[in-house]
């Protein structure tokens, strides 16, 4: 276990190593934001490719530690709002409780894709970009305000998941 920084420490988790909770987050409290390197995305399928947070429409981030031990889950505990580098519990969670994010939120970059193994019922099996998430699953993010506003803006969504058309520029 790695030493605590900002409420999060690093442990050994299902998928290797996680970012786990070292104290009580409220539903809707900020758990943390993602710090580090702009890079450009290597489209390799490495690892670091896997790690890069997508910020932008042609932005990623790569995050320092501890931060870059975040893990993808298809049940989530924490997501973005309007950045793609903020994330807020989306329920209580409990100290030692591993954090999530789904990392189709953030993602606008056909065709990448990368296997799920987080094991809950209605897994998807294949973490891809946003707009490849089954219909009902974008309307549940968009409906609670799980969408960075760089998806939002791209798909033409306001905030609250209505369809806008977007003006002609
Ligand atoms: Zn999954």
């Amino acid at each position: 276990m790695s030493p605590v920084v900002d409420g999060v420490f690093v442990a050994p988790c299902a998928f290797g190593r996680g970012l786990f909770a070292a104290r009580r987050y409220a539903a809707g409290e900020r758990v943390l934001r993602f710090v580090g390197p702009e890079r450009e995305d290597p489209r390799d399928g490495s690892r670091e490719e896997s790690n890069l947070v997508q910020i932008g429409l042609d932005r990623y981030l790569f995050p320092d530690e501890p931060w870059v031990y975040v893990n993808h889950s298809c049940l989530p505990n924490t997501a973005f709002r309007d950045d793609a580098v903020t994330l807020y519990a989306i329920a209580p969670i409990e100290r030692g409780e591993e954090l999530f994010f789904d990392y189709s939120t953030s993602i606008l970059r056909d065709p990448w894709t990368m296997g799920c193994g987080c094991g809950h019922a209605d897994c998807r099996g294949i973490i891809g970009e946003f707009p490849a998430l089954p219909p009902s699953v974008q309307r549940r993010y968009l409906e609670r305000g799980h969408v960075p506003s760089f998806v939002r803006d791209h798909l033409g969504f306001a905030p609250g998941g209505e369809a806008f058309k977007r003006r002609a520029s």
